[in-house]
């Protein structure tokens, strides 16, 4: 129950143990394909662009941003977090003149400000955290998509997919990423991304990564014209694959509906230990809570016991907040309610 890797869905952990078939046999393909197609579901898109990136949820980061970004482009970030300012680090390494619009961490951004601020730079691309994993905040995508004017928006969904309803088509997101081990709850080990056609027409011609070059990655076509690349990772693409079918046959809005139902049932019950969350109940995500450790406790000295006594793992805070706040998560397959009762009882008895 930290910030991530989740404990995976049963279905996913089985695919994982499945023979591997070679990265070109058809019914790899077909597998490849279907989880395309889920993909695009859980993100909300009809995207051509939707594929599962190899290497975890910054691996999606660094591909969007090498793709889009030219030296010399001009990309707004809003920074409320950790990931945030990851990106600005990564878009910096792609020699683009970059705004970061920063905010206090634990509080959400302010998609006027960020807007305002891409329109007067003429910015190409607009970056923003959906689900700030590094604070528990939910930023609000759909209104930068209202307002992004003639720049593209990237949103890292990294936290959100699988445990939030995306709507990207209707927000108006233009490149989205995610990542397996938070709310999808497969392993880490894979990053979604996709990206609309107007992306893909401004994309770089040449992108500095040879790896991350999505024009010639593969998997933007239809499976018939997939050529030899990289060496697909099988295992996870199968995992990937059975960890979105157990989703789908939940049902998403009954998933997403879980990790609500949890993620509320531990803020009530943390508040009623009597601890005090950090982020303001409007802004909360329900797959990340972040609570105050209390005066006199060692955040780390009950960390240590929860996992010893109970084997339940919390996050610590990161940055400045290491050890003032504890990083809950209810993601993926450990997002069940006997699972928030345990930790819950736990906490009473150790604090
Ligand atoms: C976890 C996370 C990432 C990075 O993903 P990795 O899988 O750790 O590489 C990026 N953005 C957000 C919001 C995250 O929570």
């Amino acid at each position: 129950m930290g910030p991530g890797p989740c404990t995976p869905y049963p279905e996913a952990m089985e695919a994982l143990g499945r023979p591997i078939m070679g990265h070109l046999d058809p019914e790899f393909l077909s597998i490849f394909d279907e989880t395309r197609d889920r993909l695009r579901t859980v993100f909300g898109t009809a995207n051509r662009v939707t594929i599962p990136v190899p290497g975890t949820g910054s691996a999606g980061m660094e591909a969007a941003f090498v793709n889009i970004l030219n030296p010399g482009d001009t990309v707004v970030i809003a920074v409320n977090g950790m990931f945030g300012e990851r990106m600005c680090d990564l878009a910096h390494r792609c020699d683009a003149n970059v705004i970061p619009v920063n905010f206090e961490w634990g509080t959400p951004i302010d998609p006027a400000v960020v807007s305002i601020a891409a329109y007067e730079a003429g910015a190409k691309m607009i970056a923003a955290v959906h689900a700030e994993t590094s604070t528990g905040v939910l930023n609000d995508i759909a209104a930068l998509g209202a307002a992004k004017g003639d720049s593209l928006l990237l949103a890292d969904c990294v936290t959100s997919i699988g445990g939030m309803v995306l709507d990207l088509d209707a927000w108006g997101v233009d490149i989205a990423y995610g990542g397996t081990q938070k709310c999808l709850g497969v392993p880490p080990g894979l990053a979604p991304l996709t990206m609309t056609e107007a992306a893909w027409e401004q994309r770089v011609v040449k992108p500095r990564s040879w790896y991350f070059d999505l024009g010639v990655i593969g998997g933007h076509t239809p499976h018939a014209a997939l050529a030899y690349h990289h060496t697909a990772p099988i295992a996870m693409i199968a995992s990937l694959h059975a960890g979105l079918g157990a989703v789908l046959d939940e049902g998403l809005d009954n998933c997403v509906a879980r990790h609500a139902t949890c993620g509320r049932a531990l803020q009530d019950g943390l508040i009623g230990l009597g601890l005090e969350l950090w982020v303001k109940e409007e802004d909360r995500l329900a797959q990340l809570t972040t609570v105050r450790v209390p005066d006199g406790v060692d955040s780390g000295a009950l960390r240590r016991e929860l996992l010893s006594r109970y084997g339940i793992e919390i996050g610590a805070g990161v940055k400045e907040w290491s050890s003032k706040i504890w990083r809950i998560g209810c993601m993926g397959h450990a997002a069940r309610l006997r699972n928030v009762a345990l930790l819950l009882s736990a906490l009473d008895e150790l604090l």
